[in-house]
């Protein structure tokens, strides 16, 4: 099978590529501009793969490349990761997430959609797929779940730009009959995820004996899925799917993220015990919240389970430990990670 994907070098996409090349032994071509996100070190395990994996380094928003790029290809599926994905950046400079997540979503559908009705047959079973997020749905009380027909009510220029271009996946669906899927996962966790995010940061910032920063009192709730699990959904849409559908991914591990916060610091404790033998659970420290942080994301995902034929295989215990052994084990990774961040904060250039 021949795969575009878009976003291959974030955290999501690479962990999907890996396992699409080395697992199911597929073709990618990865389209991905290479944001502060964006990282080819994730790729490094491809580097004798050049039969299977061919990288084109450009933005979503670039029709003509991103058109020609889809033809020259030739894929059965377009698989669609690539995105502004940090709620925090949303924040402050939701621009960036508007261009990525909208237009950029809005191009991808219009190059892909003229490859589907000018370029291939329609027998051949072309699959487009948009990577999309439970934030959507907004914040949800407990003992509530979302599910693929809860009304939409995101919080943040985030969750609103992923809304937006969900609403536009689904309306080239039923206006042209483009054949889409669409998936709303839950907060992922694993290897190659960006360490500015809750679970690397801290796993990083115990490393280092930094402080372990907390929003709020840290009572919100996550619903976390190890990436491996989500990345296996993923072949199963692309395997099972149905067209026009849309299907919630989750872990059923909904946590506080002060659980969070012990869990990792425990495994650190075992796995790394601090000089002074205290807990690394005495690093942690309240901050003020974020502006309209949801409180709570929990999504039924028995719809996947069910027609899928999926089903996550990692506990948030199993999960936990596997990602804080391997950022322990790629140091290097993260650390080259966080000197370029720091480089460019010092030089102003971290805005994107
Ligand atoms: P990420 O931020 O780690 O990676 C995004 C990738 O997209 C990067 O490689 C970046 O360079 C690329 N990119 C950004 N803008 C681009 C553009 N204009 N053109 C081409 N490439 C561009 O994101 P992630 O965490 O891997 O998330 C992937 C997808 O999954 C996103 O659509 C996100 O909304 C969705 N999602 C993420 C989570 C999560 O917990 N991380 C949960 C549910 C859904």
């Amino acid at each position: 099978m021949k795969i575009f994907t878009t976003g291959g070098c974030g955290f999501i996409g690479s962990n999907f590529v890996i396992k699409q090349i080395l697992q199911e032994n597929n073709t990618i071509l990865n389209f991905d501009s290479l944001t502060y996100a964006g990282n080819k070190d994730n790729l490094e395990k491809l580097k004798d793969f050049n039969d299977q994996y061919t990288f084109i380094h450009a933005d979503i928003c670039d029709f003509s490349t991103l058109y020609n790029s889809i033809k020259d290809f030739n894929p059965d599926v377009v698989i669609h990761f690539a995105a502004e994905s940090h709620v925090d950046r949303s924040i402050d400079n939701p621009s960036a997430f508007v261009s990525t997540n909208i237009v950029g979503t809005t191009n991808l559908l219009q190059a892909s959609f003229k490859y589907f009705s000018e370029v291939i047959s329609y027998d051949r079973g072309f699959k487009f797929i948009h990577i999309s997020t439970d934030e959507v749905y907004g914040s949800i009380k407990e003992p509530h779940l979302f599910s693929e027909s809860s009304p939409y009510n995101p919080s943040s220029p985030y969750s609103s730009s992923k809304a937006g271009s969900d609403h536009l996946v689904r309306s080239w669906f039923k206006t042209y009959g483009f054949p889409a899927i669409i998936t709303n996962c839950t907060n992922n966790y694993g290897q190659y995820q960006f360490p500015e995010k809750l679970i690397p940061l801290i796993i990083a910032n115990c490393y280092d004996e930094k402080k372990l920063p907390v929003y709020g009192t840290g009572n919100n709730i996550r619903d976390w899925l190890f990436v491996e699990d989500h990345c296996d959904a993923l072949i199963k849409v692309i395997n099972t799917g149905q067209i026009g559908e849309t299907y919630c991914i989750g872990g059923n591990n909904e946590v506080k993220n002060i659980d969070i916060v012990h869990k990792i610091c425990s495994i650190m404790d075992e796995l790394k015990p601090r000089n002074n033998s205290s807990s690394y659970k005495s690093l942690i420290e309240f901050v003020d919240d974020r502006p309209g942080h949801d409180f709570r994301y929990a999504i039924n995902s028995s719809k996947a389970q069910k027609e899928l034929s999926w089903k996550p295989k990692e506990s948030i215990d199993s999960g936990l430990l596997k990602t804080v052994e391997w950022y322990l084990n790629n140091e290097s990774w993260w650390r080259k990670i966080q000197d370029r961040h720091n480089t460019q904060q010092r030089l102003g250039l971290n805005k994107k």
